[in-house]
C-alpha cells in the first residue's frame, strides 16, 4: 500500500482497502507472487544447471588437480601406519576403499592419502583469478586403514578389544559412519561379491566369533549368548528377525529403554549368527519395512547379549552387551533439495539422529551426567550403551576417496572429529 497517502485515510477507509484489495493492491499481490514463482524457477534451474555442469566439467578440471596431488605424494613420502592397539573408551578410525568400478572408468582421481596415524584430504580450490590449488587437510585418528587392509585387519583394531570389555558386565558399541556407498555394510556385514554378501567375514561376525571362543573358558560358562538385528528407519524400530515387524519403544520408571517383543534368538554356534545375520540382511535390503526399499536411509543394530541365566524366563539378567551398528548414509546436503517431502523429512531425521548420536558420545567420552540421549529413536535404544562407567565405542568412518566425494569425505572427517571430541591435545603436534 503506498503509505504516505493511506496514513491520511481514515481507518475505516483503509481497512475497507485492504479487505477489498483494490485493482492496484491485486496487481502488487500478483506481481510480488509472480516475483517468488520466477525466482524458485530460477534457483531449480540454476541447481539442475549446476548438477549437470558438474558431471561434464570433473574429467577436464581434474587433471591439473591429479598432477598436483601426485607432486605433493612426491613431496611427502607416505610414513607407515603405527602398530598400537589402544583401550580408549572412544576409538576413532577412518577406512578409505579403493576407488570403485565406476569411479575407475570415470577416471576419478583419489584425493585421501594416508601417512602414519594422518589422513590428508587435497580439495581442489580455484582463487578468485581462477587459477587452482590444493587445500591438503590433516586429520588425527586412532588409526587410518588403507587399501591393503580388509575387514579382519579393521576389526582388531577396532571392535575386537571390546569383546573383552562385554565379559566384564559393559556395554560396548561399535559403528560404522560414512556417505552410502563408502564400505558401511561390506566393513560391518561382510564382503560383497557383486550382490552377494559373505556374512562370515565381517565385523559383526569376527565379533561373535570371539565372543564364543571366550564363552568356552570355565569362568563365563554360565553365561548365554543371544543376537538381536533390527532397524531404524523414520524413527521407528523393525525388527529383522521377524519379517521387519513394527516394534514400540517402552522407558519404564528407572529409565530403561526397552523394544518390546523384539526377537532375541539364543545362539550356540558361529555358523548359527551367520544364519541370523543372513535372514537380517535379506530383510532389511528387500525393503518391506518401508516405501523407501533403500537400506542407506536407515540404521541397522545388530546386537550380540550375553545372558546370567535365572531359575525362571524372565529372571535372566543381561550381564553385557555389545552393540554393532551400520549407520544410515550422511549425505543428506541433497535432501534439503528435494521436491519429495518425504525424502526431506527422512533426510531431516537422519541429520538429527546422527547428531545426536555424536552429542551423546561426547557426553560419554566426557563422563558427562547428561548425556542427550533423547534427540533420536537410535540414541534412545542405545542409552544404557552411553552411560555405563566402563562402557566403550569405537567408531570406523568409512570414506569414498575419489575427486566427486570431496565434499562427503570432508563432512566425515569433521564429525570423526568431532566424535572424538578430546582429540586436541594430540593435534598439538600436527
Ligand atoms: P555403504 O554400506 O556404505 O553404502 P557398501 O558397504 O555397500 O557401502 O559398499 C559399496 C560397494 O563398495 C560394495 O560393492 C562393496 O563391496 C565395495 N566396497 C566397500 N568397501 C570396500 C573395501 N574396503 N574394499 C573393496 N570393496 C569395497
Ligand atoms: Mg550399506
Amino acid at each position: 500500500l503506498p503509505t504516505a497517502k493511506s496514513t491520511s485515510l481514515s481507518k475505516n477507509r483503509r481497512t475497507e482497502l485492504i479487505t477489498k484489495k483494490e485493482p492496484t493492491v491485486r496487481n502488487i499481490d500478483k506481481i510480488e507472487s509472480e516475483r517468488i514463482e520466477r525466482r524458485e524457477n530460477q534457483a531449480k534451474m540454476r541447481y539442475q544447471r549446476d548438477q549437470i555442469k558438474a558431471k561434464h566439467d570433473i574429467n577436464d578440471a581434474q587433471w591439473e588437480f591429479a598432477e598436483m596431488i601426485e607432486d605433493w605424494r612426491d613431496e611427502n613420502p607416505s610414513r607407515p601406519p603405527h602398530h598400537k592397539r589402544m583401550e580408549h573408551k572412544i576409538n576413532v578410525c577412518v577406512r578409505k576403499r579403493p576407488l570403485n568400478k565406476k569411479e575407475t572408468k570415470n577416471k576419478e582421481t583419489d584425493v585421501v592419502t594416508r601417512s602414519g596415524d594422518l589422513l590428508y584430504v587435497h580439495q581442489p580450490m580455484t582463487k578468485v583469478d581462477l587459477t587452482k590449488y590444493l587445500e591438503n587437510m590433516p586429520f588425527r585418528f586412532d588409526y587410518v586403514f588403507d587399501l591393503e587392509d580388509d575387514n579382519r585387519k579393521v576389526y582388531e583394531y577396532t571392535a575386537k578389544p571390546l569383546v573383552e570389555s562385554i565379559f566384564r558386565g559393559s556395554r560396548a558399541t561399535c559403528f560404522a559412519y560414512g556417505q552410502t556407498g563408502s564400505g558401511k555394510t561390506h566393513t560391518m556385514g561382510g564382503e560383497f561379491s557383486g550382490k552377494n554378501q559373505n556374512c562370515s567375514n565381517g565385523i559383526y561376525a569376527f565379533a561373535a566369533e570371539d565372543v564364543f571362543k571366550k564363552l568356552r573358558q570355565p569362568m563365563y560358562q554360565h553365561l548365554k549368548l543371544t543376537v538381536s538385528f533390527f532397524e531404524i528407519y523414520a524413527n521407528k524400530v523393525f525388527d529383522l528377525l521377524n519379517g521387519s515387524q513394527r516394534l514400540r519403544i517402552l522407558e519404564d520408571k528407572q529409565g530403561k529403554i526397552r523394544v518390546v517383543g523384539l526377537v532375541d534368538q539364543v545362539v550356540e554356534t558361529v555358523d548359527d549368527v551367520i544364519n541370523v545375520l543372513r535372514e537380517g540382511s535379506r530383510c532389511r535390503t528387500s525393503g518391506q519395512t518401508s516405501a523407501n526399499s533403500n537400506s542407506s536411509r536407515s540404521h541397522a543394530v545388530f546386537q550380540l547379549s550375553l545372558l546370567t541365566p535365572g531359575r525362571k524366563a524372565h529372571e535372566e539378567r543381561t550381564h553385557g552387551m555389545f552393540s554393532l551398528i551400520d549407520l544410515a548414509g550422511n549425505e543428506r546436503g541433497a535432501d534439503t533439495m528435494s521436491s519429495d517431502r518425504i525424502t526431506r523429512q527422512e533426510g531431516a531425521d537422519i541429520n538429527k539422529s546422527l547428531l545426536a548420536l555424536k552429542e551423546c558420545i561426547r557426553a560419554m567420552g566426557k563422563d558427562a551426567l547428561h548425556v542427550p540421549f533423547r534427540g533420536s529413536t537410535l540414541t534412545k535404544v542405545l542409552r544404557d550403551s552411553f552411560i555405563g562407567e566402563d562402557s566403550k565405542t569405537c567408531m570406523i568412518a568409512t570414506l569414498s576417496p575419489g575427486f566427486s566425494s570431496c565434499e562427503n569425505t570432508i563432512n566425515t572427517l569433521r564429525y570423526a572429529d568431532r566424535v572424538k571430541g578430546l582429540s586436541v591435545n594430540e593435534k598439538r603436534d600436527l
